[in-house]
């Protein structure tokens, strides 16, 4: 099954094909700011199942290994690849083409997650990155 998301002026769109490899919350205060939202939510897919479509994106190294992909145009947030996640490609679940789609698993950085930002579901809830949390998570099938 392949599965695209789109930024909001639609030059830059994306496809992944198979099942992503988790989905979640990340309360943490980078993504926060890089997409002026009180909390992101991520999906996580195999790079090799990945392909960009339409326009190249931009790409900012937000801090060293980290490469934000965004739109040029619209400057939506795209994407998010880092040396720590090897072999993976982070993308954000409000950009899929239906975004109802979406099933997160758990919370990252709860710690940090604002006051006044109220949610009430039952799953786990997690301090600090997908490399801290038990299990394994963050970590893709290599062939
Ligand atoms: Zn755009
Ligand atoms: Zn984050």
């Amino acid at each position: 099954m392949t599965k695209r998301g789109r930024c909001l002026c639609g030059k830059i769109g994306w496809e992944y094909d198979g099942e992503v490899a988790w989905a979640c919350y990340c309360h943490c205060d980078d993504c926060r700011r890089n997409c002026a939202a009180p909390v992101v939510a991520w999906l996580g897919v195999p790079a090799k199942n990945f392909r960009w479509l339409g326009e190249a994106p931009n790409m900012l190294e937000s801090s060293k290994g980290v490469r934000r992909y965004f739109c040029r145009t619209c400057g939506s947030p795209m994407g998010f690849e880092a040396d720590h996640y090897p072999g993976g490609m982070h993308l954000y679940a409000a950009s899929l083409e239906d975004p109802t789609e979406f099933e997160p698993t758990f919370h990252v950085n709860y710690q940090s997650k604002l006051p006044w930002l109220q949610m009430n579901d039952d799953l786990p809830k997690y301090e600090g990155t997908l490399l801290h949390a038990p299990g394994e998570l963050g970590i893709y099938e290599s062939e």
